[in-house]
């Protein structure tokens, strides 16, 4: 796929990783913008106005979580996290601090392109207008009628199911995090309550899925959260 002249800000001080990713993004069409520090990264999103921001979070003069904050404090240009592998706290923080996605170290140019992909998507969605239906593969979900069908066939859920079904599908194809939905569907409190959120996926699968052992739409991120597969 062709990135189009969108601009992506690289945030990254390790010079082999930074020219890797300016030399497969280049080649996609995309227009690179460089950042070594977290100081000239926040600086970047501010003048330079990048469509997408990939950030490494291990940085010489600032943590990348504190980028995300303040870059979160007056922009909303998506930010996708570069992270080393075994960092699950840091990923989870990341995403909670206002990050859209995350590349686990050492990721593939596909999935690299992917991440960007749906990031610069969301973008769009968010500017313009919301979507009023949702479809990915047999689901499909009407949100002015509240009405719910797979293969055509009109599917039941509960109040607490259709919440957490719609969060999801706000998020599409990005993770979010266990923390995140349980706010968002349980409210301010429920923050840790994980066998809760464990049991209306069970439940969501069951209604959705073809097969529920193996699900093809509602993914688990292990030890992150989950993620709505539109694509
Ligand atoms: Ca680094």
């Amino acid at each position: 796929m062709s990135g189009g002249e969108a601009s992506v800000l690289v945030v990254e001080d390790e010079p082999q990783m930074l020219r890797f990713l300016r030399t497969t993004l280049v080649s996609q069409g995309f227009q690179v913008l460089e950042a070594m520090t977290g100081k000239d990264a926040i600086e970047a999103v501010a003048f330079r106005n990048p469509e997408v921001i990939l950030l490494d979070l291990m940085l010489p003069d600032m943590d990348g979580l504190d980028v995300i904050r303040t870059v979160r404090e007056w922009s909303h240009t998506p930010i996708v996290v570069i992270s080393a592998r075994g960092r699950e706290d840091d990923k989870i923080l990341a995403l909670d601090l206002g990050a859209d996605d995350y590349l686990t170290k050492p990721f593939g140019t596909g999935e690299l392109f992917a991440r960007i992909r749906v990031s610069l998507r969301h973008a769009v969605k968010a500017a313009s207008d919301e979507q009023a239906v949702f479809v990915a593969g047999d689901l499909t979900v009407d949100m002015a009628k509240r009405q719910v069908t797979v293969g055509g066939e009109g599917i039941h859920l509960t109040k607490r199911e259709y919440r957490l079904l719609i969060t999801l599908i706000k998020h599409a194809d990005r993770v979010v995090t266990h923390r995140q939905l349980l706010q968002e569907v349980w409210g301010p409190g429920y923050e840790t309550e994980l066998p809760y959120l464990r049991v209306y996926v069970g439940q969501l699968r069951r209604k959705l899925e073809p097969d529920p052992a193996r699900p093809r739409l509602l993914l688990t991120e292990p030890g992150v959260g989950y993620r709505l597969k539109a694509e």
